[in-house]
């Protein structure tokens, strides 16, 4: 079976990661890796291909910058290109940035077989571009990997066939448990100058948060009070730089508890997430790592599309200084239990539906 694995975002490289280190142990599958460029700088990309330890991808489409519209209509003519020379049995696409849809495009366009990796999460807010390209992807998808009951129940309910549904857990675990025994090594600590449990971790980079100029006012007050008790680590997402640049370094220079720095490779965030006092954020990977490592979670959203998360203990405050302060003086202790299938596995389970399905194929060839 061959296979094109389309990647172009942070989060990407990561869910990709562990489905790789799995599958290449079968000889029965050959991958295609395409990287859109999305993603460029060394500390968003190419960080990552070392400490996930990836090879090069086969293909960089190189579409960077732009408008979603600008990023979704350069990269879906320029796969096209990859998709006519290589005619893959299999396109295979993660999460929900605009390189997922894209390709999603294409290889419905061409008939190929297209496998979505995290289908089925729903935030409700078609405003997000994220739900967007998710729930699109998902409608184009013949195989979809689902990572919770919620994303099940959510395409159940989008009347799609359950025969193309897999519950089969989250694959950001599998790669989180694999790297936290290499995270150990990490300096980020020492070279931030923080203890164990001495800082809160911030990351932020959602459209609609950082577009916000109102939302950025009330986060760096939020911000600048919790450095009033505890050190803030700040990896600033580039786009994140671009929007509040000035105004970090004007909390910086009146606070030494902020410490801003360039966005983190996957080790170092992982050891600076396992050792905070708790994390503030309004990604997505990083409410579920947060969960499993057992690290206090504030999503500085109204909404998330990892319910499995908040049974879990992840609070959910909306952009709103009171609600995250309370949530930070008041740090949740519940614990439901995690999904079963978050336990390393996912990689194994999705490899061997794949397998099941190319044995099918090549009996009725
Ligand atoms: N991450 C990282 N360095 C950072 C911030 C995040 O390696 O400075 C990792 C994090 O561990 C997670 C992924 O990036 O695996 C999440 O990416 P992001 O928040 O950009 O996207 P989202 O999950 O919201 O789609």
């Amino acid at each position: 079976m061959r296979i094109i694995c389309v990647v172009g975002a942070r989060p990407n490289f990561v869910k990709f990661a562990a489905l790789w280190h799995e599958i290449k142990k079968y000889p029965e599958f050959e991958v295609t890796v395409v990287h859109t460029g999305q993603h460029y700088d060394d500390n968003m990309s190419a960080v990552f291909f070392r400490d996930l330890e990836l090879s090069e991808p086969d293909y960089n489409l190189g579409i960077s910058g732009g408008t979603a519209t600008f990023q979704v209509s350069n990269i879906m003519r320029e796969f096209e290109r990859v998709i006519v020379i290589e005619k893959p049995d299999m396109v295979m696409v993660f999460g929900d940035v605009n390189s997922t849809l894209a390709a999603a495009l294409v290889a419905a366009q061409y008939g190929i077989p297209l496998a979505h990796i995290e289908a089925g999460l729903r935030s409700g807010d078609m405003r997000m571009k994220e739900e967007i390209n998710r729930k699109l992807t998902d409608h184009l998808s013949d195989v979809l990997f689902v990572t919770e009951d919620s994303g099940y129940e959510n395409l159940v309910f989008e009347n799609i066939d359950e025969r193309k549904i897999h519950l089969v857990g989250n694959i950001m675990v599998d790669a989180l448990l694999t790297m936290r025994q290499k995270a150990v090594k990490s300096r980020v600590l020492e070279d931030n100058n923080l203890t164990k449990y001495g800082y809160t971790l911030v990351t932020l980079h959602r459209a609609e948060t950082i577009e916000n100029s109102e939302y950025l006012r009330i986060i760096m007050e939020t911000l600048e009070e919790i450095t009033k008790t505890k050190y803030v680590l700040f990896p600033v997402h580039p786009h994140t730089l671009k929007k509040i640049g000035r105004e970090l370094k004007a909390i910086g220079d009146g606070s030494p508890g902020l410490v801003c720095i360039s966005p983190l490779g996957y080790n170092d965030f992982i050891c600076a997430l396992d050792n905070a006092y708790a994390v503030l954020t309004d990604s997505g990977g990083v409410q579920t790592e947060a969960c499993v490592l057992g690290i206090p979670c504030i999503t500085m959203r109204t909404v998330t599309e990892h319910k499995s998360t908040v049974e879990y203990g992840n609070v959910v405050t909306g952009i709103d200084k009171s609600s995250i302060l309370h949530a930070f003086n008041n740090l949740n202790n519940k614990r439901a239990d995690l999904p079963l299938t978050w336990d390393g596995k996912t990689a194994e389970r999705i490899v061997s539906i794949l397998k099941r399905m190319a044995n099918q194929k090549a009996s009725a060839a």
